[in-house]
């Protein structure tokens, strides 16, 4: 078995942890597991998996979980002795990138990183393979953890999304295809500042080879002078943006917008380096069903279109959404990031009407009432979205969910609020048939 004789510690026990330590022991490696939380150590546990606080002497690495810091000021305890004690801090990826290979095959990785984009686009290419028949395995970052993937055959690709946390914790996985899509100033407190942040994401190309391919996106600053730098490397630079021509996208229904040109234009371009014939390409973009919660749109009444871009939780992301409409009525809200939405200006003449949930509507308000937006501060989103339809149902605006705020002071996250709109968009829908 690809891991016998070696020994991990998997330190955080959620969606990424827990599938690892259970791969890494059907793998045939020797698991110790760990979680700051007693329910998540006791769940892991109650599956056989030993649990308890690591020791270094004999560990041939430590999985930390993505959303663990291991460098800097906040790095986790477990992280600072595995480094005082000279013991590799990886992620899953590295480990399936060493099983597959272990396993003797040679299916192909293709990395996607950048501040936003990454799931549409991971989405997206794998889409795009499927049509063509090829076999494909997607996860990684949000989807499903990497470890937890079926193993492929030669003629496989696996399409990692890659946050920059997960590319800090490489050592050998090298990357037959890599995009990096856009960076912008997001994320920063992490990676202790923005040259910390762009060299995280520039690892992504790390052990490239000649024959490899290096697709980077150039709307922004920091990425075209990325670009400019790789050239001097062995890969094979490609250089996209979201004006690159894409075929199939003038069909695309789920991939709205600038920011999704740009996304496509990254998959294409994989698609192409990866070997998928022209054909098949185009008709991937232009069949991609789109992901939930990412202006997926939910129900449709009267004409009116409900659309979920819960998302969409800082003001960039929302930015991408309202560009998409002349006209819409906006549901926004609950935990505001720095700046609010005051970067949202440009688009207030598109909004006839706002609708504000959350603990920061009264910050939202005052900056819509400083620009003369129509508002109401309703609360909550079951009231937001019965007070939307009253004012779109005449009209025939679409109906925007795209808070351009964080979601835990009312919800477990973006996808319950999303799931959430999604039932009473459907059960308006329901109502009017
Ligand atoms: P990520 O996985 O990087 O968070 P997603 O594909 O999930 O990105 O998209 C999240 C949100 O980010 C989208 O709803 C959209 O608002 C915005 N977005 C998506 N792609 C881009 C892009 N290429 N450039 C800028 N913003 C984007």
């Amino acid at each position: 078995m690809s891991f016998s004789g070696q020994k991990f510690a998997v330190v955080g026990l959620g969606r990424n942890g827990l599938p690892a330590a259970r791969a890494l022991r059907d793998l045939g490696a020797d698991v110790v597991a760990w979680d700051d939380v007693a329910e998540a150590r006791a769940f892991a546990a109650a599956e056989g998996i030993v649990v308890k606080d690591p020791d270094m002497a004999g560990l041939d690495a430590v999985v930390l979980s993505p959303g663990i810091p291991h460098l800097r000021a906040g790095a986790h305890p477990i992280a600072v002795r595995a480094r005082q004690a000279g013991v590799p801090i990886l992620s899953d990826a590295e480990l399936l990138f060493r099983a597959v290979r272990a396993r003797g095959s040679r299916a192909r990785f293709a990395g996607i990183t950048g501040t936003n984009g990454k799931s549409t686009t991971t989405a997206l290419l794998a889409h795009i393979l499927a049509t063509a028949g090829w076999p494909v395995a997607a996860g990684g970052n949000l989807g499903v953890a990497a470890l937890a993937l079926p193993y492929l055959p030669d003629n496989g690709v696996y399409v990692l999304e890659m946050s920059s946390y997960m590319l800090e914790r490489l050592a050998t996985l090298r990357f037959d295809v890599a995009t990096m899509l856009n960076i912008s100033a997001d994320h920063i407190d992490r990676h202790g500042d923005m040259r910390g942040y762009v060299s995280a994401k520039r690892a992504i190309f790390d052990r490239q080879e000649a024959g490899d391919v290096a697709i980077l996106g150039v709307d922004d600053e920091t990425s075209r002078t990325m670009a400019e730098q790789l050239r001097a490397g062995p890969a094979r630079v490609v250089a996209i943006s979201s004006r690159t021509p894409v075929p199939g996208l003038a069909s695309a229904r789920a991939l709205p917008g600038a920011h999704n040109a740009q996304n496509a234009a990254a998959a294409t371009a994989m698609a192409q380096a990866l070997g998928v014939d022209a054909d098949a390409i185009a008709e991937g973009i232009a069949t991609y069903p789109g992901l939930p919660h990412r202006q997926e749109v939910v129900a449709e009444a009267r004409g009116v279109r409900f659309v979920n871009d819960s998302k969409a939780t800082n003001a960039d992301s929302a930015a991408c959404a309202l560009a998409c409409y002349q006209r819409v009525i906006w549901i926004a809200g609950g935990t505001a990031k720095e700046g609010g939405i005051e970067s949202l200006a440009p688009f207030f003449p598109r909004v006839v009407e706002a609708l504000l949930i959350g603990r920061d509507s009264p910050m939202l308000a005052a900056t819509l009432a400083a620009h003369g937006v129509a508002h109401r501060e309703v609360g909550t989103l079951d009231a937001a979205v019965a007070a939307a339809w009253d004012s779109a149902r005449e009209a025939g605006i679409p109906i925007l969910l795209s808070p351009a705020c964080a979601s835990w002071d009312q919800f477990t996250g973006f996808d319950q609020r999303g799931d959430r709109f999604r039932t009473l968009a459907r059960a308006i829908a329901a109502g009017e048939a």
